[in-house]
């Protein structure tokens, strides 16, 4: 970055600060990666220059050629990895996206059904605070208060008596599998269309680590940045009979131009989870969270759900006596990076929590295995237990540098 650090140095500073940061840390926030130097390289382009208004072969702009090369190879690469009749790659976020499949096919005031945000789901799934919540009814399923699981028996039963007009699943910590088939049954049994929002799951879905939603569902809305590992962005995926609409709410319905330079970097990671390497990662994602969540469990952590099938879980903390908010700082403290969550029943606020979330993507990445990740898990019981004691604090820092230095960062980069 020759030129930025000349013309702007605060900015260049800030940026060298960062990787230092991702260089030196655990990045266990479930919904981080680390994508590739090619991604990056796509994403920061001149294609960021250009005007595109429409779709590929259909620009309201001239100069569009290259664009659209780029843009078509996103659209077919996506429908190849998600066995998708039509894939909408334009959607600048996650929550965009699921603005726009709301948009395209429900009316304002329409009925939603989805997980209650504090078992798990997402703000744009009908949280009072978000635009889902003020523009939409919205009814909440629950997870199964013994078990922390989908009770698929008690969603149909809600979905009879509620006739909602879209049923939707895809969760932002839940840490089992979804029966996708499950919620399409039921779905189709009230008439409502079925969204699944694999914003977390894509990359295993797209890996072989978590069965797909299609043929099930109807649409399927994902961020391309957690486990898919791309560019940060999202897109809309299709039966063939909800193409049209979801392209018009898109473009023109909510957005302008797109994103192209995004959009180049979304083909690079969707060419890059088509290769066979992308499958080891997806699988090694999920046997590093089970070794994780194994060692925690044996060291008398309460997991929700008791374990995960994915690439996160859910650390109940009640036993423990701390907060998740506690636990996060001590954690960031020692440069272990995650996140505060609420639990299931959870009694405190969404400030506080008494649950905090692991994920395993973005370590998997660094090349970490079941050997690290039992590592990771006694040191994360050390620095519970010392409560954020300065000297514990200090020797656990060591101990995460150390382990960041055998698995160095962008090596590539002369940084
Ligand atoms: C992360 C996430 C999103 C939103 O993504 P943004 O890009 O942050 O808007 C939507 N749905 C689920 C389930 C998510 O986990």
């Amino acid at each position: 970055m020759a030129v930025l650090s000349r013309s702007d140095p605060e900015v260049y500073d800030a940026i060298k600060n960062e990787i230092g940061r991702q260089r030196s840390t655990l990045e266990m926030i479930a919904s981080e990666n680390f994508t590739s130097l090619a991604v990056m390289e796509a994403q920061g382009c001149v294609m960021t220059n250009k005007y595109s208004e429409g779709y590929p072969g259909k620009r309201y702009y001239g100069g569009n050629q290259f664009i659209d090369v780029t843009e078509n190879l996103a659209r077919d690469r996506a429908k190849k990895l998600f066995n998708a009749e039509h894939a909408n790659v334009q959607p600048h976020a996650g929550s965009q996206a699921n603005m726009e499949a709301y948009f395209a096919t429900l009316k304002l005031g329409d009925k939603i059904l989805s997980l209650f945000l504090p078992e798990g789901g997402h703000l744009s799934h009908g949280s009072p605070v978000n635009f889902s919540g003020q523009w939409y009814k919205i009814v909440h399923y629950h997870l199964d208060p013994e078990t922390g699981t989908l009770d698929y028996d008690a969603i149909r039963k809600t979905a009879i008596a509620e006739k909602p007009q879209m049923v939707l699943c895809g969760y932002s910590a839940y840490p089992r599998t979804v029966d996708f088939k499950a919620f399409k049954e039921i779905a189709d049994e009230v008439g409502a269309i079925m969204l699944a929002d694999i914003a977390h799951i894509a990359g295993l879905c797209a890996g072989g680590a978590h069965p797909q939603p299609f043929p099930y569902a109807d649409i399927v809305t994902t961020t391309t940045h957690k486990t898919l590992r791309g560019p940060r962005g999202a897109m809309i995926m299709c039966k063939e009979k909800y193409a049209q609409a979801i392209d018009k709410a898109v473009f023109p319905g909510m957005q302008g131009g797109p994103l192209e330079h995004a959009i180049a970097g979304k083909a690079v990671c969707f060419g890059e989870a088509l290769k066979p390497e992308f499958k080891e990662y997806a699988k090694q994602v999920v046997k590093n969270a089970k070794a994780l969540a194994d060692e925690l469990m044996a060291k008398g952590f309460k997991l929700v759900s008791d374990g995960t099938d994915n690439h996160l879980m859910l650390v109940d903390l009640r036993n423990k006596g701390c907060t998740g908010k506690e636990a996060q700082n001590w954690l960031e403290e020692t440069g272990i990076t995650a996140n505060k969550n609420m639990v299931p029943q959870d009694d405190k606020s969404p400030f506080v929590t008494s649950g905090i979330r692991l994920g395993t993507p973005a370590l998997t990445t660094r090349g970490m295995k079941e050997s690290e990740m039992k590592e990771i898990a006694g040191m994360i019981d050390k620095i519970i237990a010392a409560k954020g004691d300065p000297a514990a604090t200090a020797i656990a820092r060591g101990d995460v540098i150390a382990l960041c230095g055998k698995h160095p960062l962008y090596p590539e980069l002369k940084w």
